[in-house]
């Protein structure tokens, strides 16, 4: 019988498994994963999670009942050490070997740290897993003090569920602006205003030159002098790539392993995907991903292609964040080179931002107004061609689909 092992336990591992059976695949599925939860979806452990309107438990991807139903063995507490290429075998933290005919590596990424005054202080955090999400949401209390360290999606929607949670929340960020690796400057700025009219205070441009506190941190000084008492740090400084295994086994890395366009590293029987795999184009640059939708577009292909369909796979750019009562949605690219900008005005703060390069619609953001993503997303697969001011003006943006 053919084995087909995927290493890791996410959103990518449980969905290639899915789709190996729905594909009619006879042969062994494995899923192994290091951590001792059932499979979950993270996007809630900054959200509904963290705030108590959900329960850890919501979040399952794959009990150990669908997984019997679908003929996968879900081994958790099970870390890969190492991949023997040569062997065709996984070695576990066990000390167990389990061999391959192929392989899936969807280890994803996990939180980048900061080290020095903050390591190991108890009331610092960071945000990644059910058990982090756990930890920290015992600290959501009204009343504390919250200090966000980075401004990107986790650190601000932290923020926006401790205002939430009724608790004082303040943004450090080195950069001139939120979230600057994905957003344009113009959509940073009115959602910085979402977070100042919702009582966050963010400090733009700033550093965090001492911390003070023992086994805690009790205050930090910032570089613009001011000086802020904290009960609770949270870390949200970006994430990094669980490619060690695939280097160490001589697979090409490089911010993430290695795939081509079919999902295949430099092994033909190994194949990556979600939040780990960094996909070459051509000659282009590797694009990686940390988003949901690829994480799932993306093992679903590599579960085809594994089994022999020759799928191209293409990324999907689609991305959202729920902040507060904002709901952000976004799509293809927002900031082309030499494009032009077009905002569609909605009610109160919302809008959504249309990117057009030529006359062809290559992007879109939807700031509170997340009815307009499904019309956009039409929009832009059928290559609308943007000829007037319709995407302003149109009274309904379905009319011009
Ligand atoms: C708090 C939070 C909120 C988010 N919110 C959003 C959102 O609103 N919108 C959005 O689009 N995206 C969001 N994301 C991103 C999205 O959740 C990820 O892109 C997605 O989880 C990636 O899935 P993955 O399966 O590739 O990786 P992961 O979810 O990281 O799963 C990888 C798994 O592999 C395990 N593993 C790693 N190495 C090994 C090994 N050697 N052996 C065995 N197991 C191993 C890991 O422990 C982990 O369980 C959020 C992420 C977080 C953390």
């Amino acid at each position: 019988m053919e084995r087909i092992i995927i290493i890791g336990g996410g959103l990518a591992a449980v969905t290639a498994a899915k789709t190996l059976r729905t594909e009619g695949f006879e042969g062994a599925v494995t899923i192994l994963s290091e951590e001792r939860h059932l499979p979950y979806d993270r996007p809630p452990l900054s959200k509904a999670v963290l705030q108590g309107a959900a329960d850890a438990q919501s979040t399952c991807l794959l009990n150990a009942e669908a997984a019997q139903n679908l003929g996968i063995d879900l081994l958790l507490n099970q870390r890969v050490e190492a991949i023997d290429r040569d062997a065709h075998v996984v070695r576990l933290s066990s000390g167990a070997s389990l061999p391959y005919d192929r392989l899936l590596i969807a280890t994803g990424s996990r939180a980048r740290t900061l080290d020095g005054p903050f390591e190991g202080k108890g009331n610092v955090f960071y945000l990644r897993t059910i058990a982090d999400a756990e930890r920290l949401r015992a600290q959501m209390v009204p009343g504390k003090r919250l200090l966000s360290i980075g401004a990107g999606w986790i650190g601000l929607e932290v923020a926006a569920t401790a205002r939430k949670s009724g608790m004082e929340a303040v943004v450090v960020e080195l950069a001139d602006r939120l979230c600057a690796r994905s957003l344009p400057p113009d959509v940073g700025v009115a959602l910085a205003a979402v977070h100042r009219s919702n009582g966050t205070v963010i400090h733009l441009n700033t550093s965090i030159v001492t911390v003070g506190g023992e086994d805690q941190v009790e205050s930090v000084t910032l570089s613009n002098g001011e000086m802020l008492a904290v009960d609770v740090v949270v870390i949200g400084i970006g994430a990094i790539a669980n490619d060690a295994i695939a280097r160490e086994a001589g697979l090409e890395t490089g911010n993430g392993v290695i795939v081509d366009e079919f999902l295949r590293t430099s092994d033909p029987l190994i194949y990556a995907a979600g939040d780990v795999a960094a996909m070459r184009v051509g000659d282009g640059q590797p694009t990686r991903m940390e988003s949901w939708a690829n994480a799932q577009d993306q093992a679903a292909a590599a579960a085809r292609n594994m089994l022999g369909k020759k799928e191209p796979y293409a990324i999907n750019t689609w991305f959202w964040s729920d902040q507060y009562d904002l709901n952000i949605q976004m799509i293809g690219d927002n900031q082309p080179e030499g494009g032009t900008i077009l905002v569609r005005k909605g009610e109160g703060r919302s809008f959504t931002r249309f990117a057009v390069i030529g006359d062809v619609l290559v992007g879109a953001i939807c700031f509170g107004a997340p009815r307009d993503m499904a019309i956009v997303r039409r929009l832009i697969s059928k290559g609308y061609a943007v000829t007037d001011d319709s995407l302003i003006t149109a009274p309904d943006l379905r009319k011009l689909l």
